[in-house]
């Protein structure tokens, strides 16, 4: 596949954990949007100083932070052959900043309803040494890597909420516009890693 692939789906739907399989597959690198503003955040750059408290309240960071920070990402030459985005584009006009730099081959959207998107995100769990993500319910953490794993800021209730109805006014229309283009795959996502995973990976080998 010559384009790029956005992972697309509600915060918690899981596309972190299922990029992984996307990458292993295509040799895309992932560009994760939360995880270069997370990282900015931690280096106090300018960036992190201004995308802070929009990630704190649950928020969108916005747009032209946010399309500045991906022109720069796809001219590095990793990014020549198309990338893997993750938690990009969450706006319209930022797929129409998209459409104007880079080809997107394939949208795969991860369907998960609201009412378990709670239970999954204030559950959630990082290791910070390896970045794997845990869930302390679905996916219990080995006991040698408990005591160090971290919880995201963002990754409670009262901001699930907020990221979440971001999610429904900002983001949610922007796949009935991949619809349109006929390049939407949709995917359950409510059953275990491993089923999801098989889904996503059938859709990827549709394009
Ligand atoms: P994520 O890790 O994708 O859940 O993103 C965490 C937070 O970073 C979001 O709640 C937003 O505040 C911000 N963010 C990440 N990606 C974007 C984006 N494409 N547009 C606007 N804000 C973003």
């Amino acid at each position: 596949m010559k384009g790029s692939i956005v992972l697309f789906g509600p915060p918690g739907a899981g596309k972190g954990t299922q990029a992984e399989i996307i990458v292993e597959l295509t040799g895309k690198p992932q560009v994760s949007t939360g995880e270069m503003l997370r990282s900015a955040v931690s280096k106090r750059t300018e960036l992190g100083l201004e995308a802070k408290e929009y990630m704190e309240s649950g928020r969108l960071v916005p747009d032209q932070v946010i399309i500045g920070l991906i022109e720069d990402r796809l001219n590095e030459p990793d990014a020549i052959n198309g990338v893997l985005f993750d938690g990009f584009p969450r706006t319209i006009p930022q797929a129409e900043a998209l459409s104007e730099i880079a080809e997107v081959s394939a949208v795969i959207s991860i369907e998960v309803p609201d009412e378990d998107i709670v239970d999954r995100i204030v559950g959630r769990r990082m290791d910070p040494e390896t970045g794997e993500i845990y869930h302390v319910s679905f996916r219990p953490p080995p006991p040698d890597v408990k005591g160090r794993l971290v919880q995201r800021k963002d990754d409670n209730e009262d901001t699930v909420r907020m990221r979440l109805a971001a999610y429904h006014k900002q983001t949610k229309p922007l796949g009935d516009w991949y619809n349109n283009l006929g390049i939407l795959e949709t995917v359950d996502g409510t059953g275990s890693i491993q089923e999801v995973g098989e889904s996503v990976a059938k859709a990827v080998k549709l394009h």
